[in-house]
């Protein structure tokens, strides 16, 4: 299968990771292979950048930026209305390959894809739409305004799990904000971005777009680093644990550029005792098992109401030993693998501190093997019974692991949502108006996204993605998230005769 997607995004078995477009340079550094968690099998070998490398793109990065910033907008947009075309005639392959390549269920491969295209829908309306305000000045014969202008690179730093569309919701707003742009993919899944670069050299080949406006460097941490200290970028979007996060934004910090932070969550469900338990059903398991419980949005933690916990449980346990896991490309299965081996370990190590923390197991976990499980990926959905104040329940697991606790009133819920390091999606369950909004409410969840009768997995591009505390605090997508990628400039034009100061002051000679 590999082969054949490879031959359509014309990706040689061993080729270079860095390009400045339609260039692809000779990489010099160490060659990562890429391997399939599904089955095991090697995709591709793919070179990585060096630091020589890195610094020949960049510069390329910088002569383009003077070029692509001249373009109006709505002509940045029609190029990538034409990205979001070639997005949609190559879904399948595109989704076929995400799926292999990361182990996400071949639903949810297209569906990234799919987020791929709406994003371009959105940058596309948005390419007519940096709108900026109009003040009215306190000086006689003066007007005063403000506009948005492009900042030059935006660095993109990207995590396994969404290994394209988080690409696409940096790179297809910056470029309609006039900006270039540099990816360095996650190491753990470069020939998906392979592809990308490969769809949109030729969108940008046939719209004449200079060469450094969408430019790939693959490699590891190292890369990552060295776009985090470049003066050279002034925004840099990084997505993945908590942990880089710290790194990347202290290291763009004391340089005082601009970071755009999407990191880890903990999203709980609060199950009330007015739920649908029916429909609670559907968006826990979904949000604990989909993608393997790799989303940052994936549902960590249930608040069940304590006159709705043993028999909300109980169905729980019974939809978890209905679960299918399996090779995720066949589409009868639920449950695909987790990203690699070591993902494996912390997973069964999770568990263990889970039993030495005092949590029991409604249903138990372990590594799967036999026909199909080759690849030693392939784990089993469990679910513990703990505290919310577990050392190890504050953690991000990022593995098919859900907590489940109890609650009395309300109020306890929320604080027990709100009592973790983490702050992306929440959500609550509940036909009650009073819960849900007081759920919504300042005095609410703290969370970036809050939901009512939804799960916390999954978000619709049109609005703003993102979260708080140890999220990070970016935004990305829909909104006004398009205001990261600029600088803001405010203009006052004196069309008087005399020259006014500020504040009155005179100034007379
Ligand atoms: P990771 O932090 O290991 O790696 C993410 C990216 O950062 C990779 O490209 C990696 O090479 C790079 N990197 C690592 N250390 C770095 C450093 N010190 N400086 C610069 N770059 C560095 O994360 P992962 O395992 O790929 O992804 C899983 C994590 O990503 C989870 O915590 C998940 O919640 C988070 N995530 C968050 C969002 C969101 O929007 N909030 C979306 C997807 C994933």
């Amino acid at each position: 299968m590999a082969e054949d997607i490879l031959k359509i995004f014309d990706i040689a078995p061993s080729q270079s990771g860095v390009s400045t477009g339609q260039h692809w340079l000779a990489a010099h550094g160490e060659a990562i292979t890429s391997v399939s968690p599904v089955d095991n099998k090697e995709i591709a070998t793919v070179k990585t950048a060096t630091r020589e490398d890195y610094d020949q793109v960049v510069a390329v990065a910088q002569e383009a930026f003077k070029v692509w910033r001249t373009w109006p907008a709505p002509k940045r947009g029609e190029v990538v209305r034409q990205i979001g075309e070639a997005l949609r005639a190559n879904k399948e392959h595109l989704g076929k390959l995400v799926s292999y390549e990361m182990g996400k269920s071949l639903q949810e491969g297209y569906g990234e894809v799919q987020e791929m295209i709406d994003i371009c829908d959105l940058a596309v309306g948005l390419s007519r739409q940096l709108h900026g305000l109009t003040m009215h000045s306190e000086r006689p014969g003066h007007r005063m305004y403000e506009q948005w202008h492009p900042l030059g690179i935006t660095a993109i730093i990207s995590a396994f799990n969404f290994p394209v569309a988080v690409w696409s919701w940096n790179s297809m707003l910056a470029w309609v904000c006039g900006n270039v742009c540099i990816w360095k993919p996650s190491e753990k899944t470069p020939v998906t971005a392979l592809a990308c670069q490969h769809i949109v050299a030729k969108v940008f080949a046939a719209n004449h777009v200079p060469e450094g406006v969408c430019c790939l460097i693959t490699g590891g941490r190292d890369a990552g680093e060295w776009m985090a200290h470049d003066k050279r970028i002034p925004l840099v979007s990084a997505t993945g644990s908590t942990r880089m996060g710290k790194a990347v934004g202290a290291a763009v910090g004391e340089r005082l550029g601009r970071s755009l932070l999407e990191l880890g969550g903990n999203n709980a469900i609060i199950i009330s005792a007015d739920a649908d338990l029916d429909m609670s059903l559907i968006g826990a398991v979904f949000g604990a098992v989909g993608t393997a419980g790799q989303r940052c949005t994936s549902t960590r933690r249930l608040i069940i109401h304590e006159s709705v916990y043993d028999s909300f449980v109980a169905k729980l346990a019974k939809a978890y030993a209905q679960l299918r896991i399996g090779n995720p490309l066949d589409q009868h299965n639920h449950v695909g693998p987790l990203i690699d081996k070591a993902a494996v370990n912390a997973y069964l190590d999770s568990i263990e501190q889970i039993k030495q923390q005092g949590g029991s197991f409604v249903v138990e976990g372990g590594v799967l093997s036999g026909p199909g499980y080759e690849s030693g990926c392939y784990v089993k959905p469990c679910i513990a019974a703990v505290e919310n104040t577990y050392d190890i329940v504050q953690h991000e697991t990022f593995a098919p692991i859900l907590y489940v606790m109890k609650y009395q009133t309300l109020d306890q819920a929320i604080a027990m949502q709100n009592d973790v390091p983490q702050g992306l999606s929440s959500a609550i369950m509940t036909l009650n108006l009073r819960e849900a909004e007081q759920f919504l409410s300042n005095a609410g969840s703290d969370c970036g996204i809050a939901n009512v009768n939804i799960g916390t997995s999954g978000a619709e591009i049109g609005g703003a993605f993102g979260g708080e505390k140890e999220t990070g605090g970016g935004r990305e997508s829909g909104s006004d998230a398009w205001k990261a990628y600029m600088r803001r400039q405010t203009n006052t034009i004196n069309y008087s005769t005399s020259l006014p100061l500020a504040q009155g002051i005179k100034f007379d000679f």
